[in-house]
């Protein structure tokens, strides 16, 4: 039996709230362990053409898209959201090693003609043992993300799941294996900040690339900071969504939903901040609130349902206390913001809770200027677009952002003037591998997916040649 059937033995005990397993974190001998054996695996891998890391890639894509329910059923025990997106998710991350597979065999440098026949040339390399460190809204996903194109470019990776969703990141690693990477090249060690802070300040590892909240992110890039490590930062957000009074309505509701409430509200990017132009106010929130009044929240392994449970009762209590304090400060709940017990005895302790939509939100509410990380949706009213841009871009976050309208010119004026890393045009929470992704502002730096993430898991070492004699400069 491999990891994968004996976590779906132990089906139904998450979304009833219950402890799934034991995992132990990992101290310094098992993460210098951890980096020397990567750092072995990396000096054969990088070695290798890009077009065999390209065969063992789409390999192990293969076997992914191959048990996808099983992984996805996996998925839903580890973190609670609903089957249907963690289908998505598992077929993000296949396609996402598919993508940088056949960018693998791409991978090259620049000729550079110079006087006298002379020339350079550049060499795009590996960097060596990269860091992954993962937060747990997408644990699967995320390993993905970060270790296709890390190895696509010669990379090994030790990886550190989210305590929280330790599960799926070890299925990865059997995958690689199986698929035919060398031992050690994709290492998964268990643990939590104090396993991370090993990984962090260890001398043998050139990158670290980490997702999570921007507390964590501001201490991973000090700890980096004393050995030079490059980092990527895929922080939180408090993304802006501004709909226009011309916008296609029923697109508009269907989208604030899209970016509030998928995976329980858990998304770095979700459009919280949702500023509606204010002639169509009374339209919009009719709408929203009839049909978030009809989500379906519940057993997240059944096909019809749409919202699973919170990741822990202590996350649950905390979003529950935002909406509290939003009361206090004046909003108004229009719907949801409540814990909900699902009718089935088998899910009772699970951490549910109602999406919610607050009214009468003003910019200074904690609601509106904090990262709630649940389902909870704040509605403000705008009448200009020149007052919505600068109201969206008083913020020190800058990870998402989005606009709905018919006018083709606002939409891409709002687009450029809206401080941060993505902006959706008439949709929201769109994120297909082929496309850049990552925050402006405090919600970090560098990409994930896309071309250009190559760069940010290689580096160019510059060679030049010469054709003719060394100048006798000194004379002597
Ligand atoms: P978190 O910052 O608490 O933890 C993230 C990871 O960092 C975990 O694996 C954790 O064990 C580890 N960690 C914690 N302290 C550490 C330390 N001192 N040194 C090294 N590692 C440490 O975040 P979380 O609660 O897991 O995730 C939620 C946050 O992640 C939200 O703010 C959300 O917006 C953000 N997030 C961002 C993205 C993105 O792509 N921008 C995606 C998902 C989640």
């Amino acid at each position: 039996m491999n990891v994968c059937e004996v976590f779906i033995c132990l089906f139904h005990l998450v979304s009833a709230g219950r402890k799934l397993c034991d995992m132990f974190p990992c101290g310094k001998e098992e993460v210098d362990q951890a980096i020397q054996s990567a750092h072995t695996a990396y000096l054969k891998w990088s070695k290798m053409a890009g077009m065999e890391r390209a065969r063992v890639m789409l390999e192990a894509a293969r076997i992914i898209r191959e048990r996808r329910d099983n992984i996805a059923k996996l998925e839903v025990i580890n973190n609670g959201k609903s089957i249907t997106e963690a289908r998505v998710d598992i077929d993000v991350s296949w396609q996402t090693l598919e993508y940088y597979a056949g960018i693998a065999g791409t991978l090259a440098g620049q000729h550079i003609q110079l006087p006298g026949g002379s020339f350079a040339y550049t060499r795009r390399e590996a960097l060596g043992v990269c860091v992954g460190i993962g937060a747990w809204n997408y644990p699967f996903q995320i390993a993905c993300w970060k270790s296709a194109p890390a190895l696509a470019c010669g990379n090994a990776m030790v990886f550190k799941p989210s305590p929280f969703t330790a599960v799926t990141a070890v299925i990865l690693a059997e995958i690689y294996k199986e698929a035919g990477v060398p031992d050690g090249l994709f290492n998964v060690v268990q643990g939590g900040a104090e396993t991370g802070t090993l990984l962090c300040n260890h001398p043998g590892v050139a990158k670290v690339s980490f997702t999570g909240s921007v507390p964590t992110g501001k201490k991973i890039m000090e700890m980096s900071a004393k050995t030079v490590k490059q980092v990527t930062l895929e922080l939180g957000g408090k993304s802006p969504l501004i709909i226009f009074k011309d916008c296609e309505l029923e697109n508009a509701v269907r989208g604030a939903l899209m970016a509030n409430f998928l995976t329980q509200g858990e998304v770095c990017c979700n459009g919280t901040r949702v500023y509606v132009q204010r002639e169509i106010m009374p339209v919009f929130l009719e709408e929203v609130v009839k049909r978030t009044k009809a989500i379906r929240i519940g057993d997240p392994l059944l096909e019809n349902t749409r919202m699973g449970a919170l990741i822990t009762r202590q996350h649950l209590d905390k979003v529950l206390g935002f909406v509290s304090q939003a009361k206090k400060e004046g909003a108004m709940v229009l719907c949801g913001g409540e814990a909900f017990t699902p009718i089935e005895p088998k899910l009772k302790g699970g951490y549910y809770m109602s999406p919610c939509v607050l009214d009468n939100c003003t910019d200074d509410m904690t609601c509106v200027k904090e990262e709630i990380f649940g389902p909870v949706m704040s509605v403000m009213p705008f009448d200009t677009e020149e007052e919505v841009l600068k109201r969206a871009n008083n913020t020190t976050f800058g990870l998402a952002s989005g606009v709905f309208t018919r006018d083709i010119s606002r939409a891409h004026r709002v687009a450029e003037n809206l401080q941060a890393g993505t902006c959706f045009i008439n949709n929201y929470n769109i994120s297909p591998v082929e496309v850049p992704f990552g925050g402006y502002k405090q919600s970090g730096f560098g990409k994930e997916n896309g071309q250009v993430t190559i760069e940010y898991y290689s580096q160019l070492k510059t060679v030049v040649v010469e054709m003719g004699d060394v100048d006798d400069y000194f004379n002597c």
